[in-house]
């Protein structure tokens, strides 16, 4: 399968289907520099997630950040992959999930890999998220993160205008919501509402892929929501 183009410069360039099959959905977004920020890295596939990004037309210049959207394998496997090949991208995350990703002693639970029979091979936060909303500046195009617990404790979401759109990446607004996670349903449903306001055109979700028009963003938000019984 081929990379999928999501905006101009937005693609998905991994997922269970692109790139491997435990794989989150991994997104690339162009910079306005012309470096590459990747979205979620997925399990330990990196060369074909680099072949993807190259395909997509981007990886001229290297990936300079890479967003972690929370604790779990299947999103943050392969970040070691991407740092060893270009030890300059910053690595993103909430600071209520770095221990996770860093591989501190405890957090095993967290990062869900036995779940995937996996070792998970941990990976330096270089920017970590204190704030319920921040703006931040990666290679000239701005991005909003939030903080959206709920599935995990350190669990984000992050906001990108491309064009007329706005792009949210939200990666698993389906949860599931497990003790060994640390899961918080209730601070889920706030998450999950406070997402709802924010009136994106286009959801790039985790695992189901793309939602493109704001009327099945909403929808797939919502009907998640019922689902949990709020
Ligand atoms: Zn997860």
């Amino acid at each position: 399968m081929a990379p999928t183009k999501v905006t101009p410069n937005i693609f998905m360039v991994g997922s269970g289907t692109l790139s491997g099959v435990n794989d989150c959905c991994v997104y690339a977004v162009r910079l306005a520099s012309g470096e590459t920020c990747l979205v979620d890295t997925g399990t330990t596939n990196g060369g074909m997630i680099m072949k993807n990004i190259k395909e997509a037309g981007l990886g001229d210049k290297p990936i300079s950040h890479i967003v972690l959207t929370h604790e779990h394998y299947d999103h943050t496997g392969a970040a070691w992959q991407f740092k060893k090949i270009m030890p300059n991208a910053k690595v993103i995350a909430h600071q209520t999930a770095v221990a996770a990703i860093e591989g501190k002693p405890g957090t095993e639970g967290l990062t869900a890999a036995a779940g995937y029979h996996a070792t998970y091979t941990p990976v330096n936060v270089d920017i970590a998220l204190s704030k319920a909303v921040e703006e931040m500046d990666l290679g000239g195009t701005k991005f909003t993160f939030y903080h959206t617990p709920g599935h995990t404790p350190g669990s984000i979401a992050a906001v990108v205008s491309d064009g007329e759109k706005k792009v949210l990446f939200a990666q698993d607004v389906h949860g599931p919501f497990l003790e060994e996670f640390k899961s918080d349903i209730q601070a889920w449903a706030k998450s999950m509402k406070a997402l709802l306001d924010l009136g994106a055109d286009v959801l790039c979700e985790g695992h189901f892929g793309v939602y493109d028009g704001a009327g099945k963003v909403k929808d797939f938000i919502t009907d998640h929501l019922k689902d949990n019984g709020f």
